[in-house]
């Protein structure tokens, strides 16, 4: 992926700005695709917004497991959520996913998850998450852009879940010298995680 997604958790607030302008894209209007989990609830405002990070290899492991063949992965990189025609709610992309992306409406029997905003992306505009963002901790542009923004920060987008390795084309900043190696464990702890630990 040329531009994308760099996620900074250490300027998350937790502040769900990025939760509600998810929630107005016209392509699932009233319906927050982003995942915000609070570290210390109550105590701290460490957080974490966990998005799609549209998996490159292995590609897109949710695609991979669908028996519909719902989730369509344009050459962009982009993986997309379940086509609504073919989705049967059977929830195999919810176990196949590392990162505890996708979840299912059981009332629609359909899978929802982020597809990076892609009536916006695929015409040159950031995702609402990263307009909206307050602090820059979802920031979407090229590498060379965002280190001409932060010059001082590193990004990872290898994730060691116990010896699997998945690189992803969404990206975390992670503290500089970790910038070369997988990170443990995937971005998304909203629900068990057999593979891998949090963050
Ligand atoms: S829930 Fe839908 S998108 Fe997910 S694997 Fe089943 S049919 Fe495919
Ligand atoms: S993060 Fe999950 S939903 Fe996104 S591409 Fe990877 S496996 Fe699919």
């Amino acid at each position: 992926m040329g531009r994308t997604l760099f996620i900074d958790p250490g300027r998350c607030i937790g502040c769900q700005a990025c939760v509600a302008g998810c929630r107005e894209c016209d392509s699932h209007r009233g319906k927050s695709m982003i995942h915000l989990d609070y570290l210390e609830e109550g105590i701290s405002a460490a957080s974490m917004p966990t998005v799609c990070m549209h998996c490159e290899d292995p590609v897109a492991p949710c695609a991979q497991v669908c028996p519909a063949e719902a989730i369509l992965v344009t050459p962009d990189g982009v993986v997309h959520d379940a086509d609504k025609s073919r989705c049967i709610g059977c929830g195999n992309c919810v176990s196949a996913c590392p990162m505890g992306v996708p979840k299912i409406d059981l009332a629609a029997k359909l899978q929802f998850k982020c597809n990076l905003c892609y009536d916006r992306t695929s015409a040159g505009l950031a995702p609402m998450c990263a307009t909206v963002c307050p602090t820059g901790a979802l920031f979407y542009g090229t590498m060379d852009e965002l280190l001409a923004d932060r010059p001082n920060v590193a990004v990872a987008n290898t994730f060691d879940f116990d010896g699997t390795i998945v690189t992803t084309g969404v990206a975390v900043i992670v503290p500089r010298d970790r910038g070369d190696l997988p990170v443990p464990g995937g971005c998304g702890h909203e629900q068990p995680n057999v593979l891998g630990e949090p963050l």
